[in-house]
């Protein structure tokens, strides 16, 4: 993955205040493969990667992250903030009939996605919609559509034989209109490629119908094409939107980021299988999430540097790399966990660590922290560096001076001491060297 390809970057460079000219370009090189796999176009790609190093340049590394953790931060902000805002929706905000077409090469999915928007707005929107084929192009297009309106429960336009595509528009506004329905959906006929009978009969259906929204479907498996797509359709037609369609499928996203540089335009849903109810508002941050491969390592990131005392991280990932895990570890655990969302979150987060969630969420509630730190505050400091000190006699004492049982001492010491085997057996699995790494 990215964050991996990165931390090789950055490995010689632990330690170092700021991001130099030099390290940064070499971690570009990478983020721009990341970019060209992901399917991510050229000229894209290559944007991104100067914006991004001119913002990465000179930046302080936060102490309690690697290098290569911070540079995927970083790209993946520019990403999301590339990408777009979150979900924005269709704006029907005209006087009825709203007009929605629907644009894209053949065998994007505009007409499932036409479908899918239309069964959308009537069910979670409560809008009277309509929807009309305008494909003549493709035999059985206009039954197609007028299959799914019925799966859908949504009204589609009767089907005239013989009617050029300007015309059907036509029809559907007048019924629209006479008929009081609040959203008209147009599906249009898709090409092959993108060429000039295409982009006409675009043009005359969106000068007599203005629609409201013009919403362009792409395949989100296109590759270094989507820039010819994009360009090809925006130049020609004022589009307002993208859909994205088979983000289901193993796509890692790439064209995302290429539609939106190239048009402009928000990509305001994204569709995720064939069912009609498989759309969703577009979330850019989980794209880029699946552009850099990175999974979880920004928010890993983000947490880390707000919530751990760098020290006290670097204390506790010294001692872990070794498989030593002593009581005021355990201390030192319990007052970070109040800060984050606990160890235990954590651990959810990294593969090798499942194991340890459990002993870790058991201490998670407040007042249990209160009195496990009473305890551990009653014990001296060489108890705590050797539990196994801790006898009969000494446990009255300790649970004397925190008001605790014996007891409750008995189950803290159990406790640390499954944490302890945990962290033992995560060593032997390499798990730990992830966490070590982290706190870097
Ligand atoms: P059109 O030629 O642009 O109208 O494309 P269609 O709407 O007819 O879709 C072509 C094929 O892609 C159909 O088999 C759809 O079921 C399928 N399809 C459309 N959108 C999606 C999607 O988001 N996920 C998946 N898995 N398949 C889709
Ligand atoms: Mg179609």
């Amino acid at each position: 993955t990215l964050s991996d390809r990165l931390g090789g970057v950055f490995d010689k460079l632990r330690g170092r205040g700021a991001l130099n000219e030099d390290d940064v370009r070499a971690a570009m090189r990478e983020v721009r493969v990341a970019l060209l796999e992901a399917d991510v176009a050229l000229p894209v790609a290559r944007d991104f990667v100067e914006t991004v190093t001119s913002r990465a340049v000179g930046q302080e590394v936060l102490r309690s992250v690697t290098p290569g953790q911070q540079v995927v931060k970083i790209v993946n902000d520019a990403l999301v903030e590339m990408l777009g805002a979150d979900s924005s929706e269709l704006d029907l905000n005209v006087s009825p009939p709203a007009i929605v077409m629907m644009v894209g090469l053949q065998g994007s999915g505009k007409t499932t996605s036409t479908a899918k928007l239309a069964k959308r707005l009537s069910t979670k929107d409560r809008k009277k919609v309509l929807m009309a084929s305008l494909d003549v192009a493709r035999p059985a297009a206009q039954e197609q559509l007028a299959v799914l309106g019925r799966q859908a429960g949504v009204d589609t336009l009767p089907i005239v034989p013989g009617q050029a595509p300007v015309d059907i528009a036509r029809r559907a506004l007048q019924s629209a209109r006479l008929q009081g329905y609040d959203v008209l959906l147009l599906d249009t006929a898709g090409r092959l490629h993108v060429d000039d009978a295409l982009m006409g009969e675009m043009k005359a259906v969106a000068e007599v119908s203005r629609p409201a929204e013009t919403l362009l479907v792409v395949d989100s498996l296109t590759g270094q094409d989507a820039v010819n797509v994009a360009k090809g359709f925006s130049d020609q037609i004022d589009l307002t939107g993208v859909i994205l369609t088979r983000m289901d499928g193993d796509a890692r996203g790439g064209a995302a980021l290429s539609m939106r540089a190239v048009t402009g335009k928000p990509i305001k849903f994204a569709g995720t299988g064939e069912g009609l109810d498989a759309i969703e508002p577009f979330h850019p941050s989980r794209v880029a999430g699946r552009i850099l491969g990175m999974g979880d390592v920004v928010s890993l990131v983000e947490r880390a540097a707000e919530t751990i005392k760098v020290e006290d991280a670097e204390k506790l990932a010294a001692k872990m790399a070794k498989g030593k895990f002593d009581l005021d570890d355990l201390r030192m655990q319990l007052d970070q966990m109040k800060r984050m969302g606990g160890l235990g979150a954590l651990a959810g987060m990294m593969p090798g660590m499942k194991g340890m969630k459990g002993a870790m969420e058991k201490a998670q509630d407040t007042k249990a922290l209160v009195h496990l730190e009473a305890m551990l505050s009653s014990m001296t400091a060489k108890e705590r560096e050797k539990p196994a000190l801790i006898n009969a006699k000494r446990k009255i004492r300790i649970a004397k001076g925190s008001g605790r049982t014996v007891q409750d001492v008995n189950k803290l010491l159990k406790m640390h001491q499954e944490m302890e085997g945990a962290m033992k057996r995560l060593k032997k699995m390499g798990g730990l060297g992830k966490l070590a790494a982290l706190f870097g």
